[in-house]
């Protein structure tokens, strides 16, 4: 095994998996940084993460495409980076009735937020399977366990990933490996912000109003959860002392789900 884990964290150029790698960093992990964004795009925040602790470069790789997902890992095999940590993290939304909604949306959605975590899992699962150790950690979503309307991809996928999660976990429960899936609430990325700004639009209303009713539509804590607290939340499902959490759907919505 690696005397210091390394872990590759899907989507860490913005937002959630932003706050999950940094967490890592700072705690003594090593990191691969992933994301859609060209590498002048992103240099800012790489820098901004190497202050942190180890990055092991950052790749940008369309993961809407199984190829591409291939080439990514054969790179860092070449590389001698070995996974032992991988966060599918990386994810899109689109928002319109199932009759409007386009078809080559419905299949990228899938594609991104669902088929990729599986490519990846493909990938990485024989070396944590030779080591005996690794940790697989999803990130749906709580619609990944209720729906809400116009959401028709994105809840499928995140619902498809819950599944995803607990087969993997059954399949690996004896090899020191888990897998998981976090479901968080509203957190506020450009994700959720992008959201928020084409409801004040279509409703003739401020963005903060706007911010404020979604809230108060699903969230019953009233607040958004941040990147970094789900951060805290891999990093504790990386410790020995998460070994037996394996398969599970762990919310972090601020009661969403309890209702
Ligand atoms: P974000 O828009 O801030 O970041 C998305 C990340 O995914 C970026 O790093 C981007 O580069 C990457 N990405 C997007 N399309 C890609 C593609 N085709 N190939 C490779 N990378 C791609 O989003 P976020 O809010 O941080 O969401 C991260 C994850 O958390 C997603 O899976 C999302 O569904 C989930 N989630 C978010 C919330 C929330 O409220 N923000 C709630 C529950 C679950």
């Amino acid at each position: 095994m690696n005397v210091v884990k390394t872990a590759l964290v899907t989507g860490s150029s913005s937002g959630i998996g932003y706050g999950i790698a940094k967490v890592l960093l700072k705690n003594g992990y090593q990191v691969v940084l992933h994301g859609i964004e060209s590498q002048a795009q992103v240099a800012p925040l790489v820098k901004d993460l190497s202050a942190q602790g180890k990055v092991l470069g950052y790749y940008s790789v369309d993961i809407g495409n199984p190829e591409a997902i291939a080439q990514f890992c054969s790179d860092l095999a070449a590389a001698g980076i070995n996974i032992d940590i991988l966060v599918n993290n990386a994810g899109i939304q689109h928002v319109a009735p199932i009759q409007e909604f386009p078809v080559q949306k419905w299949d990228q959605v899938l594609a991104v937020n669902l088929s990729s975590a599986f490519h990846f899992m493909q990938h990485s699962l024989p070396h944590m399977q030779s080591q005996k150790w690794g940790r697989v950690i999803n990130i749906s979503s709580c619609h990944g366990i209720v729906a809400s309307a116009n959401k028709s991809a994105y809840v499928t996928s995140k619902h498809g990933i819950v599944g995803l999660t607990k087969v993997a976990a059954l399949e690996n429960a004896t090899l020191g490996i888990t897998c998981n899936a976090i479901c968080p609430g509203w957190v506020l990325t450009p994700l959720v912000q992008a959201q928020i700004e084409k409801r004040a639009e279509e409703q003739g209303i401020s963005v903060d109003q706007a911010r404020e009713n979604l809230l108060l539509e699903k969230q019953p804590s009233g607040s958004f959860a941040t990147a970094e607290e789900i951060g805290e939340f891999v990093l504790f499902l990386c410790k020995p002392a998460a070994a037996q959490i394996n398969g599970a759907t762990l919310t972090m919505d601020g009661g969403w789900t309890a209702q």
